[in-house]
């Protein structure tokens, strides 16, 4: 999805023109993956624009950098300040997606990055409506294997490690489906390229722990805290591949997705092929937080004018 680039960005501490934003050939991250991002949304609601979430963004922005020795040279406010500043230098009135990463810098070839590597900090933000269809969207399985803990860190959200969704959507894609579903290495359910997976049943929500290896994400999160308020119990638990094909429902969660029904896996309907009553109620109350029509979620919400 090619997007439409803003005006300007942040760059290691400045408001610059997108165009004058460049890196040396020689930088870190383009030959080894050394870079950590974010995925963060900010919500118009025709008085204001509020970013979603912002200090768990922030701080798992911070902490996936950690496990890897890659050090984020701004504190928490500046970085919070950085994106809330970039959506008002680009005057964003309307639904966008930003994306803050920092990367190893020039740094040789070495693999030892050592914590005195340079980095370098940029924040993009980017105009970005529905990235799915909300009516649902169909799956299969993924024949990749979501990677294990057990060769690199799962909870970082690094660029290297995204080349295992890279290939599981363009295997979906080439089956003519809009994503995949990963398995983890000991063929439980784990997540999808981009979003964790939830099964509704029973008229309880099931969602993998982190034992099957996917990110814990925020929506997720979200999805939890706001179901228990709604009286609807979530277990946290191994899922097996079969019990998606006689789940009552299947829905998506992630920052940039945020809540989608699946309402076909392998070609074989999911809830009659329609969204779910567990689904659209999640989707609604989502709706209704981001858009800041429910006071009680408004600690969730930062305001950028
Ligand atoms: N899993 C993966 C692999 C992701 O990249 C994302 C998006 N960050 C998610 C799940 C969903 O996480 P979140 O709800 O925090 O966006």
């Amino acid at each position: 999805m090619k997007l439409p680039l803003p005006e300007y960005v942040w760059f290691d501490g400045k408001y610059v023109p997108t165009a004058e934003a460049q890196v040396p050939i020689t930088t870190h991250a383009i030959h080894y993956g050394t870079s950590v991002f974010e995925g963060i949304r900010a919500y118009w609601n025709g008085e204001n624009l509020h970013v979603f979430r912002l200090p768990e963004h922030v701080a798992r922005f911070r902490k996936s950098g950690q496990y890897y020795d890659m050090e984020l040279r701004f504190t928490d406010q500046e970085v919070s300040d950085a994106i809330t500043g970039t959506c008002k230098k680009n005057d964003v009135r309307a639904a966008c997606y930003i994306r803050p990463f920092y990367f190893v810098g020039e740094y040789g070839i070495s693999l030892y990055v050592k914590p005195e590597a340079p980095t370098r900090v940029a924040v993009i933000t980017f105009l970005l409506g529905d990235m799915f269809d909300k009516g649902g969207i169909t799956a299969s399985m993924s024949s990749w294997r979501k990677f294990s803990a057990r060769a690199t860190p799962t909870q970082a959200k690094m660029g290297g490690n995204y080349l295992n969704s890279i290939i599981a959507t363009q295997e979906a894609k080439k089956k003519g489906v809009d994503e995949g579903i990963m398995l983890d290495y000991d063929g439980r359910v784990s997540e999808a390229p981009g979003e964790n997976v939830f099964i509704v049943s029973g008229g309880k929500l099931h969602t993998p722990t982190a034992e099957s290896s996917p990110l814990e994400g925020i929506t997720r999160n979200t999805v939890i805290e706001v179901a228990k308020e709604a009286g609807i119990e979530t277990v946290e638990r191994d899922i097996a591949k079969e019990e998606l094909f006689s789940a009552d429902e299947i829905f998506l969660t992630g920052t940039a997705a945020e809540i989608i029904p699946v309402i076909s896996l392998e070609s074989q309907k999911i809830g009659g092929g329609k969204p779910g009553g567990v689904t659209a109620r999640m989707m609604k109350e989502y709706d209704d937080i981001v858009m800041d029509r429910n006071p009680r979620y408004s600690h969730w919400l930062t305001a950028v004018y």
